[in-house]
């Protein structure tokens, strides 16, 4: 009954694209035992290393003892507590903006808050690198989905004037003709940090092309959110750009913040909006209260300690560097995520295989993730990494290198 199961696996398999799990012990550190081996781990999103600090442990632990494990509905029904409110202020004054919501991943926000934001007859303007969940998002909307070049200024502005019928960067799809009148919505979204490639969006320019084009900007901070910025507060404050209500900020608390879930940030009406109508919080159990009381200590912590934000920068130019002048291709990489371009996905994993046995931990990236012939390996660096571990890292990169490509 289920042939195309076997048919399907057999396929990856042969194309190098058959996917397995790893199980890691402990907690989420800079040395961590997979399957069994130590290695140094060089793919987590734990940049400040917050996963398992104390403080964290601490507020999730009273809060368990208080509220209890599970929050047992949904916001709109009974799974509403004083906690929500308090993260939610918390990001809110984080963040300089109105008011914020929060949601159960970064992935549940973008498939949610799209769809909320357009529908049939609108527009929605994506980068083409831009996350999965984004791209999910867009497409479940319903919403005519242009996706512009890279990065490329040019070829939005041409989008949003409407001259650009190019049809390599835009998938239409069909509208049911007559039940929704044709809207006229227009909305920008984009990765602040390319969560593949590592580099940033020209947001400066974004923000301008979407007031003049009279389009909503939709901006992903989940890599920038404790890591951008002088205060870490995201990629508005790493271009010296204010806050601004109408900017829709979306955030995850599961990557710097090191706990679970996202937010978004932006005016009070918006959010109004969103509890009525963004699907994904509306039918979901909302979060537990240990995930809520440790997020907001770990926004406290990103105040509180700057120190661990420019541990992260230090770290992650040595081991840029370290990459770089081993003759490794960081492919423009500006933030803790460094990506080891190799091409060849069934070279990619092999790079990686080498690495393990070498006790460094760094993942090969494949499609879906990336483009066919991009595939890569992609290194993160932590604040909590010492730079024993990063050399440990560059050797083995260099042997494996030496040995193979
Ligand atoms: C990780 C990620 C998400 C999804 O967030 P989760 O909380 O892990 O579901 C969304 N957007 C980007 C750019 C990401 O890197």
């Amino acid at each position: 009954m289920h042939d195309f199961l076997t048919e399907e696996l057999e396929n990856l398999k042969a194309s190098g694209l058959y996917r397995t799990l790893r199980s890691r012990e402990g907690a989420q550190g800079p040395r961590v035992r997979i399957d069994g081996k130590e290695v140094v781990l060089l793919c987590s999103n734990n940049y400040l290393g917050l996963a398992d600090h104390p403080r964290l442990k601490e507020a999730a632990m009273k809060a368990i003892e208080r509220h209890g494990v599970g929050s047992g509905a949904s916001r709109l029904v009974s799974g509403n507590m004083g906690l929500h409110q308090e993260l939610e202020e918390r990001i809110a004054r984080f963040k300089g903006t109105e008011a914020a919501l929060v949601f159960n991943s970064g992935y549940t926000a973008n498939v949610s808050v799209i769809p909320a934001l357009v529908g049939r007859g609108d527009t929605v303007f994506s980068d083409k690198l831009n996350h999965a969940s984004i791209i999910d998002g867009c497409v479940l909307s319903r919403a005519e989905f242009k996706r512009y070049p890279h990065k490329d200024m040019d070829a939005l502005e041409r989008l949003l004037s409407g001259d650009s019928p190019d049809s390599t960067t835009s998938l239409c799809f069909v509208r049911k003709s007559g039940t929704v009148p044709a809207g006229s919505r227009r909305l920008i979204v984009t990765d602040s940090v390319f969560s593949m490639d590592g580099d940033i969006a020209p947001l400066p320019e974004i923000v301008e092309l979407a007031q003049r084009h009279g389009a909503m900007l939709m901006v992903d901070d989940a890599h920038a959110t404790g890591v951008l910025g002088s205060t870490g507060k995201g990629s508005l404050e790493h271009f010296g750009l204010k806050s601004d209500d109408d900017i829709i900020q979306m955030g995850t608390l599961g990557k710097a913040l090191g706990t679970f879930g996202a937010y978004i940030a932006g005016s009070r009406e918006l959010i109004a909006y969103l509890i009525n109508r963004a699907r994904g919080f509306i039918f979901s159990t909302s979060l537990p209260p240990s995930v809520l009381a440790s997020s907001i200590a770990a926004i406290d912590l990103v105040e509180d300690e700057p120190s661990l934000r420019e541990a992260l920068w230090e770290k992650t130019w040595y081991l840029k560097k370290g990459l770089d002048s081993l003759g490794f291709d960081t492919m423009g990489s500006e933030t803790p995520i460094i990506p080891v371009f190799v091409g060849d996905a069934g070279k990619t994993m092999e790079f990686s295989r080498r690495l393990f046995e070498e006790g460094i931990f760094v993942s090969g990236i494949r499609p879906p993730s990336v483009q066919e012939g991009k595939c890569r390996l992609r290194a993160t660096v932590m604040a909590t990494h010492t730079n024993n571990d990063l050399d440990m890292a560059l050797d083995a990169f260099l042997k494996v290198k030496k040995s193979f490509l």
